[in-house]
């Protein structure tokens, strides 16, 4: 049966939002529309910005008069796959889109805000391209988009709000009214980064030194600079640190993640903070920072995971690095008793206060 009152999908409005503010119209809580369109199908436990299948479409389209083309439209499979260069499978995190980290209804995070678009919106709505990893700044505000509720912490979680709330710019927990929130700068380079990132999506190729490289290409040499970044902040006394820090590099701050938690699931402070280096490596150019490397003699083992494949971009530059810093690998033997070093304790200690975030089931 269609619904009484049309609720039309907003530009760039991400599906979730759309399914929101589609219950929140009908007078009833977003649990129980999407119990009503799929009585046997548990949306809210996946993550339902990424797509709606096309074989759940049939009575989603029935009771909205929208077509199964712009829910399409709506969801983030395509650019995802174009980011990623490949089919993206449902179970697993997807590169550069922010993870919901869900367990039941609860989450741990994953979605953004600009407290300023929503307090201009008549109909308050959650803009697609919030969700990417990448984005840290409002590109019309200017101003540093919010991952938790300024009060309360919490995860901004729109589907538990329930059919009083009446719209989503607020806590589902404490309801503090998002559009009040006080606005921050976001830091400048990362926001230069995700302005880059933006414009690489919008086209197939992007620059890389003299040449150009597909779109999945530069993000994929953009996670791996995540990674060395990373890894740089973890051994500040390293090499590679020492490189980078001779380059004006700021790998070593308290604002660098210690979890060890995927890029995609770490907090908008942290991410801002790599992406930041990120792009400061890339404005000075990967040949520079490579000849750099070789100067510092870093080691190929230094910047990734040798498990791991490389990006064939930058294929040619590793090859200049040497290998095999240690000679062939030695088990190291570890008493059980070992007392866990300062890192390893701050480490669980963050994993354990992304946990803490989520209630328990209800
Ligand atoms: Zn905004
Ligand atoms: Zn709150």
């Amino acid at each position: 049966m269609p619904w009484a009152l049309s609720v039309p999908l907003l530009p760039e409005e991400s599906l979730s939002s759309w399914l929101v503010r589609a219950a929140l119209r009908q007078g009833c809580d977003p649990l129980s529309l999407t119990g009503a369109i799929w009585p046997t199908w548990r949306i809210w436990t996946r993550d339902i910005d990424r797509e709606i299948p096309l074989v759940r479409m049939r009575p989603l389209v029935n009771a909205s008069g929208i077509s199964s083309a712009e829910f399409q439209k709506a969801g983030m499979r395509d650019d995802c796959e174009k980011v990623a260069g490949y089919s993206l499978l449902e179970t697993r995190t997807w590169p550069w889109l922010l993870a919901l980290g869900s367990r039941n209804r609860t989450r741990h995070g994953g979605q953004q805000i600009c407290a300023l678009c929503l307090a201009e919106d008549s109909a308050p709505y959650l803009r697609r391209h919030w969700r990417f990893a990448w984005h840290t700044g409002c590109r019309f505000h200017g101003v540093q988009l919010i991952d938790e509720c300024p009060v309360c912490k919490a995860p901004i979680e729109p589907h538990r709000l329930s059919a009083e709330d009446q719209h989503l710019a607020q806590c589902s927990r404490c309801h503090e009214n998002f559009r009040k929130a006080v606005c921050t700068s976001p830091l400048p380079e990362a926001f230069s980064f995700q302005v880059l990132a933006d414009r690489v999506l919008q086209g197939d190729r992007a620059a890389f030194g003299n040449t150009s490289i597909t779109l999945a290409d530069w993000f994929s040499m953009a996670s791996f600079l995540v990674g060395v970044m990373r890894r740089a902040s973890r051994r500040p006394t390293s090499p590679l640190a020492g490189a980078l820090l001779s380059l004006g590099i700021p790998v070593v701050n308290n604002r660098m993640p210690i979890s060890g938690l995927a890029f995609e699931l770490l907090p908008i402070s942290e991410r801002s903070a790599l992406l930041t280096a990120v792009e400061r490596l890339m404005s000075i150019g990967v040949e520079e920072a490579f000849r750099t490397f070789v100067a510092f003699n870093v080691k190929t083992s230094a910047l990734f995971d040798p498990r791991k494949s490389p990006p064939v971009a930058l294929l040619p530059m590793l090859s200049r690095l040497s290998h095999h810093p240690h000679g062939p690998h030695r088990r190291r033997v570890q008493p059980d008793h070992r007392p866990a070093s300062e890192r390893a304790v701050r480490a669980s200690w963050a994993r354990l206060k992304r946990r803490m975030k989520a209630e328990p089931t209800s």
